[in-house]
């Protein structure tokens, strides 16, 4: 069935008002898009109020696991640790400082400044800044003490670690909606979904679910996007189930009087890498149970951060790979550099004795991160 009017404002669609909707927001990494949903001033409208909420408040994992998205760059993002620090958070989850630090202390027989920059060149301005106020320092002399340094962080990063608010729940319910229509369902008959999406004082129809787990065949680590949607002939439930980055599990009801033949159609992806997963979702919810769903009774912050944690510590195990390669490579490249030995000469004792010295140097602050991982807590 081709639903011929817009599920939002009901003007007829046209072949110039049609619309392509992504299912779920291509900016956190959805791909599958639907025509024939609504036209293309709600689908202005809502990206501008409902997904650019939601997205701004995933906004943090998109940068975390590098999700492309078709227009516009990953942004880098500002995490703070618990132990105060602000770190800068790049799209290949590399860290870096959030602001050059400059201290300046008194000492017997002068000052003692240090600085911290994000670059080399950022630390030669600072440093001319400081040569200002102290025209006697010898900048080249300082400049060559200055070193390029990378370490892990092994603080817990403190995070945001819930969705919400009216118009990420839009967004959210709008997701099911559009698998719904996709499915052959009249939005009309989704009395629950359109009164929230069109009424500002609409009542929300969705809350977070934790009691069980609905993926019957949940791939180990993934921080996967679903939307599922099922019809039920007997509790005359329309159901619609959202999970995003794995770790938001939110259950939406977009009818209470469902009358179609009995159905469920999943959409899932890997946003990552943007392949289509086949999900098995199984979701039986009595009609208390959505009412305690609403009242965020099925639902604790461990939870999340739990369900969130499993996906993040994956993840890592697969980065932590690829950073063991980089740092051999780089621990042996400097080490061979710096032995003392001529390229294709043999090493004598004293060279072979420096390049084991070096090494296990350069290789020190690696070996105590690896057996840390880092963790997410969830504040607010
Ligand atoms: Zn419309």
């Amino acid at each position: 069935m081709i639903n011929s009017n817009c599920a939002l404002c009901n003007v007829l669609i046209t072949k110039e008002n049609n619309s392509k909707e992504h299912i779920i927001p291509n900016a956190i990494g959805g791909k599958k898009k639907i025509l024939n949903f609504i036209c293309v001033d709600c689908n202005n409208k809502s990206g501008n109020e409902w997904e650019s909420d939601l997205t701004e408040q995933l906004s943090f994992l998109c940068t975390y696991f590098g999700i492309k998205r078709d227009r516009g760059n990953v942004q880098s993002h500002i995490v703070t640790t618990t132990a105060g620090d602000k770190l800068q958070l790049n799209a290949n989850a590399s860290m870096k400082i959030h602001e050059p630090k400059y201290n300046e202390t008194k000492i017997d027989d002068g000052v003692e400044i240090s600085i911290s920059a994000r670059t080399i060149k950022e630390a030669k301005n600072m440093l001319k800044g400081v040569k200002r106020k102290y025209p006697n320092l010898n900048l080249e002399e300082l400049m060559k003490n200055a070193q390029e340094k990378s370490s892990y962080c092994n603080d817990t990063i403190q995070l945001k670690l819930s969705i919400g608010g009216h118009q990420a729940g839009r967004s959210i319910v709008k997701s099911a909606l559009a698998l719904a229509v996709e499915s052959g369902i009249n939005p009309k008959s989704c009395e629950h979904a359109i009164e929230y999406l069109l009424q500002e004082n609409g009542s929300p129809c969705f809350g977070y679910y934790y009691d069980k787990d609905p993926l019957l065949n949940r791939p180990e680590g993934v921080p996967l996007h679903c939307v599922f949607v099922k019809g039920n002939t007997q509790t005359r439930q329309l159901l619609g189930y959202i999970e995003f980055f794995g770790a938001f599990r939110i259950v939406t009801c977009l009818s209470s009087e469902y009358d179609g033949d009995e159905f469920s159609n999943c959409y899932a992806i890997n946003p990552i890498e943007g392949e289509i997963l086949d999900i098995k979702i199984e979701l039986n919810i009595s009609n208390s149970d959505i009412e305690s769903i609403y009242n965020y009774e099925m639902y604790s912050s461990q939870a999340i951060e739990d369900a969130f944690n499993k996906v993040v510590s994956f993840h890592q195990s697969v980065s932590a790979k690829k950073e063991q390669e980089r740092v051999i490579h780089e621990v042996i490249t400097y080490a061979f550099k710096n032995c003392g030995a001529k390229e294709g000469e043999q090493l004598t004792g004293a060279q072979s004795q420096k390049l084991t010295k070096l090494i296990m140097e350069r290789m020190q602050p690696y070996l105590t991160h690896i057996g840390s991982v880092h963790n997410f807590v969830s504040i607010g």
